[in-house]
């Protein structure tokens, strides 16, 4: 008899399949496998079934076990995996199964994971004779039968906790032709199974209580319900103009057209837009069934996760809402995408397979022909720059959809003028925004006082020697934290306690320079008697749940004056905050990165945005000593089109991306010297690559923090205005570079954020 093997993807660096023998029937392509590998047992993804293999008969070994339970991915998730590995450099097995929940890497966990637990379900007799049936004091039977009726089917468990003796009660109603019991409803094969009958007339409810679209809102719908085929639309509209109900609309006319269609729709980080998610699951009440609106992010838990993107890869799930790791959920009905905030760094995945979630669903939308709709009020340059060349529609809403609320005014403080007429600020809080503050205050609206620095200050000094506080493992300063009296590196995580004295001269005048969130919020409590300040950054939110609390106190109006990082610049809709202050913003005006200023003007678009949302007049005040810079006089007119233009015209004579691509090869050693020779040599190794020509290779350069936890960095930058090039050249250099040695780790980046 002949024998079968399989070439399955394991997550592992070699650009290679991994052949086995199957003693069963083969699995097909797609299929899940429990594979020996060494002396462990991993999961693999089946790629190919073949008749031959070329590894020698006693060295292949035999798979363990396939995953029967979870239907196969298909051939067009493998074609979307195979292609962001191609493309970033990565095999695919690297790809595809860290694309996989935790859950379904693990053999012991399938059983559990595709176990069938009976679920039961009202007939139309019961729900006919059911509530009138029961004794009036009945109270758990009637909570019982009212979920049932309700909620739809419910499992063993889910029954108990609404009534003890729940057992005995539906094996009752199940002889009275009342309930029936279905044991495929939570399996990962039932299609579109769930709840049927109990959503009547919730549709109407939630339609009823939509606001009527403004006009642009309407175009938007149509252009996008009207798409036939690929279909890339920029969304550009202002702060408050009502993307989301672009979105909550465009997925109404989907689903009205094709009830069993999926849409996907990311959002930069999930924990941040929980008024996102609730929009969604209010407006889509009426899907049936409990898994028809999913979330899928890092910080779910493992089971819940699983459930979540089984839910997915059968179709009950309708509408995925995730982060970027979504963009690579199986969805075998997907037919429209959205990418919220497309411009967000957070869509690119900074470790491990770097890619970019919105480019990744851009190509996924180009694969099935479908509509995929980017929505910012500050679109990337590269997304700007496409729809300027007509490759994506440009959809735009240019004013605020609640009729009364108008774009904030803003103004610069001009802290040079402030100092030369002896108006100095209070520890850096200038006089006219700290009498905006009052004011604010006096009137009973919030303020929002934005810098992106948290800790209390970034570096404590001693100004008898000059000593300032390092981290002993990184070329970095640490961040002095007061309130938990320690110094803490925001590189490494390494802390200590904040010393009495300089270590170097014994001098006890050490004090903190600079200021961070902390420090601003100690400020503001004593320079605004009376009002409640809350701090919310990455510190104050460490724990999970916790940044919600804080942001539903402030959306309680239990704050005054709420200081904060990035994390309150995005997507708050704040209805009461009134006023906006900027500190600090001025460092990234001169920054060697080229992308700080876009991302500056982006923040900067988009904590203004949070001012005068409601109907309050809204007004932004930016402390600068450069009041004049283009960045800010374009943010003081909202010129976000000004803005990308001129950026994009500054970027073209420099070529620099978009009008270039780039590639980086980082390499991490025990030296800076260990680093840089190897990128050296993997510099002269691209000299025998044959499409290198039209390929600019940088000299190696240190990192800007060139040690980090006792390893050094340094990169090599490459640059070809072909992208077809680029990604050969890399292709054929990867060889040359696992043969190099001499660094502990090396990686190569496609289309890098910051360089
Ligand atoms: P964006 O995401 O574009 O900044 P949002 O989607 O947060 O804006 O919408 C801003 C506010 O406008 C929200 O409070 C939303 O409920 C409201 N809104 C959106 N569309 C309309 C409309 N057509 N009529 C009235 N209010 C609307
Ligand atoms: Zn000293
Ligand atoms: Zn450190």
């Amino acid at each position: 008899m002949s024998e079968t093997f399989v070439r399955v993807a394991l997550d592992h660096p070699l650009p290679t399949l991994f052949d086995y023998r199957c003693d069963a029937q083969a699995p097909v392509p797609g299929t899940l496998v429990a594979v020996p590998f060494g002396k462990r047992s991993v999961v693999g993804l089946v790629v190919e079934v073949s008749a031959h293999t070329e590894v020698p008969a006693d060295r292949v070994r035999t798979i363990e076990a396939a995953c029967s339970a979870c239907a196969p991915l298909s051939a067009e998730w493998l074609a979307l995996a195979t292609f962001a590995a191609d493309y970033y450099q990565r095999s695919l097995g690297e790809v595809a199964l860290p694309a996989l929940p935790q859950a379904l890497r693990d053999p012991a966990r399938w059983a559990r994971l595709f176990a069938v637990a009976p679920r039961f379900r009202l007939t139309a007799a019961g729900r006919a004779a059911l509530p009138d049936a029961l004794p009036a004091r009945a109270a758990a039977l009637r909570r019982l039968a009212q979920a049932l009726a309700e909620a739809g089917p419910l499992d063993a468990a889910d029954a108990r906790a609404l009534h003890p003796k729940a057992g005995a009660t539906l094996a009752d109603w199940q002889a009275q032709g009342w309930v029936e019991v279905d044991t495929d409803g939570g399996t990962a094969f039932d299609g579109h199974a769930g709840a049927t009958g109990a959503q009547e007339g919730a549709p109407e409810l939630a339609r009823a209580m939509r606001p009527a679209p403004t006009d642009e809102q309407r175009q938007a719908v149509d252009e996008i319900a009207a798409a036939q085929g690929f279909s890339p639309f920029l969304l550009h509209g202002v702060t408050g103009s009502g993307k989301t109900e672009v979105y909550l609309r465009s997925l109404e006319r989907l689903f009205d057209a094709r009830p069993d269609a999926q849409a996907l729709v990311l959002v930069p980080e999930i924990n941040l837009t929980p008024q996102f998610e609730a929009a969604f699951r209010a407006r889509f009440a009426s899907l049936a069934g409990d898994d028809s609106i999913v979330t899928l992010h890092s910080g779910m838990a493992d089971g819940e996760r699983a459930r979540s993107w089984l839910a997915a890869h059968t179709g009950r799930a309708r509408i995925v809402l995730g982060t970027r790791l979504a963009v690579l959920a199986s969805l075998p009905a997907l037919a429209l995408i959205v990418v919220d905030e497309e411009h967000e760094p957070a869509y690119k995945q900074q470790e491990g397979l770097r890619y970019s979630a919105r480019d990744l669903a851009v190509w996924r939308a180009k694969q099935r022909g479908i509509a995929v709709v980017l929505g910012s009020a500050t679109p990337s340059l590269e997304s700007w720059w496409q729809a300027e060349q007509g490759r994506y529609r440009r959809l735009s809403l240019s004013r605020r959809a609640v009729a009364e609320a108008v774009l904030p005014s803003v103004r610069m403080i001009d802290l040079e003028e402030e100092r030369r007429r002896g108006r100095g600020s209070v520890d850096g809080i200038s006089g006219p925004l700290a009498a905006a503050l009052k004011a604010r205050l006096e009137r009973g609206e919030q303020s929002l006082v934005f810098l992106n620095r948290r800790g209390y200050a970034p570096v404590l000094a001693c100004d008898a020697c000059g000593w300032l506080a390092g981290c002993p493992r990184c070329s970095a300063y640490v961040v002095l934290h007061k309130s938990e009296h320690t110094l803490r590196c925001h590189h490494c995580g390494w802390e200590a306690r904040v010393p009495r004295a300089c270590p170097d001269c014994g001098n006890v005048d050490i004090a903190p320079l600079g200021r961070g969130t902390q420090r601003v919020e100690e400020t503001l409590a004593a320079l605004v008697p009376g009002a409640r300040v809350l701090r919310i950054d990455a510190d104050s939110t460490r724990r999970k749940g916790s940044a919600q609390t804080l942001f539903s106190n402030v959306h309680a109006g239990e704050v005054d004056i709420l200081v904060g990082t990035q994390m309150i610049a995005k997507g708050h809709d704040f209805q009461r905050v009134s006023l906006v202050g900027v500190l600090n913003a001025d460092a990234a005006l001169f920054s060697h990165d080229f992308r700080a200023g876009e991302r500056l003007f982006a923040q900067l678009m988009q904590v203004s945005g949070r001012a005068g949302r409601a109907g309050l007049p809204g007004e932004v005040l930016v402390q600068t000593r450069y009041p004049r810079h283009a960045l800010y006089h374009a943010l003081g007119r909202h010129d976000y089109v000004g803005f990308a233009n001129a950026t994009l015209a500054e970027r073209r004579d420099a070529q620099l991306p978009p009008f270039v691509y780039q590639a980086l090869l980082r390499a991490e050693g025990r030296t800076l010297d260990a680093a840089l020779a190897f990128l050296a040599a993997a510099g002269e190794a691209l000299a025998q690559v044959p499409f290198a020509e039209r390929v600019t290779v940088y000299d190696a350069v240190p990192m800007t923090i060139v040690k980090v936890a006792n390893v050094h960095r340094a990169q090599l930058l490459l640059e070809s205005a072909s992208r077809a090039s680029l990604l050969a050249t890399l292709r054929a250099w990867q060889p040359m570079l696992r043969a190099l040695k001499g660094v502990l780790r090396w990686s190569v980046e496609v289309d890098p954020l910051d360089i």
